[in-house]
């Protein structure tokens, strides 16, 4: 069975920090012909929902090749960026080389689109830095580390090369204190709230079913972090969110969803 992972906009009581919460970690194990079935469905269906066109290194490599298939997703107004895709190198679904051949397909499709790469990295600090800082040299894009939680020298390569860090649950876990202490020094600028819902549940939720309106515990744990107010944090983060993906447009008024 395809698997289609996203993250929907809740309608329960959601702290206002939800509503700078964004789709961006939507995985779609689908061919691309079928990709634009069950994304674009869903994000048809819901207001401030947006769908991100990628796939996984392991069901379709090949085809690929040119981008075009990828590309043509890219024209939907729901299409707000590319991704999530990058190297997984913990649960290697795809040999190594395979899943560097996507990443770059998946960010010359960023670069010609001019959409963000929402960039997945995963035991593989090294091969992420060096494939993005090539591609980089030859041609710009922009783009987000989503759910950033590994080295410092990552975060920071990242940052001179223009990019944003997606900061999501793991921040609040009893053991991320290094990460905590990197955050901490990172420009509030470049960071954007995430989910990963329904993975990466912050505290006190971990292990559970994470929910969009979850958020708000990472805003406020990165509020804590900065010694800042959830309010100040609020702000800054969906102003980055709206002039990444400068192709969203915020709902008119109400709720999330
Ligand atoms: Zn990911």
């Amino acid at each position: 069975m395809p698997r289609l992972r996203t993250t929907p906009p809740t309608r329960k009581a959601a702290p206002s920090a939800a509503r700078s919460l964004f789709v961006i970690s939507i995985v779609a194990r689908l061919p691309v012909p079928m990709l634009s079935i069950g994304l674009l469905v869903h994000a048809e269906r819901i207001t401030g929902s947006f769908a991100a066109a990628g796939v996984v290194a392991a069901v379709f490599a090949a085809a690929l090749g040119a981008g075009g298939p990828l590309l043509a997703r890219t024209a939907h107004p729901k299409v707000i960026g590319i991704g999530e895709s990058g190297l997984d190198y913990y649960y290697e679904h795809a040999p190594k080389e395979v899943q560097a051949q996507v990443f770059r397909a998946h960010i010359e499709a960023a670069r010609t689109s001019g959409l963000p790469l929402i960039v997945h990295t995963r035991d593989a600090d090294r091969d992420t830095i060096a494939i993005l800082t090539e591609a980089m040299a030859s041609g710009p894009f922009i783009g987000v580390i989503h759910c950033y939680s590994s080295s410092p020298e990552l975060a920071w390569r990242a940052l001179e090369l223009g990019l944003y860090l997606g900061i999501g649950g793991i921040l609040t876990f009893r053991r991320s204190d290094e990460l905590r202490a990197t955050v901490r020094e990172l420009p509030l600028e470049r960071l954007l709230l995430e989910t990963d819902a329904p993975y990466l549940a912050p505290e006190p939720f971990r292990g559970k079913r994470n929910e969009p309106a979850y958020v708000a515990r990472v805003a406020a744990r990165l509020a804590e972090i900065k010694g800042i107010s959830v309010a100040e944090v609020e702000r800054a983060t969906t102003a980055n969110f709206f002039r990444l993906f400068g192709k969203a447009q915020a709902p008119d008024a109400g709720p999330c969803g």
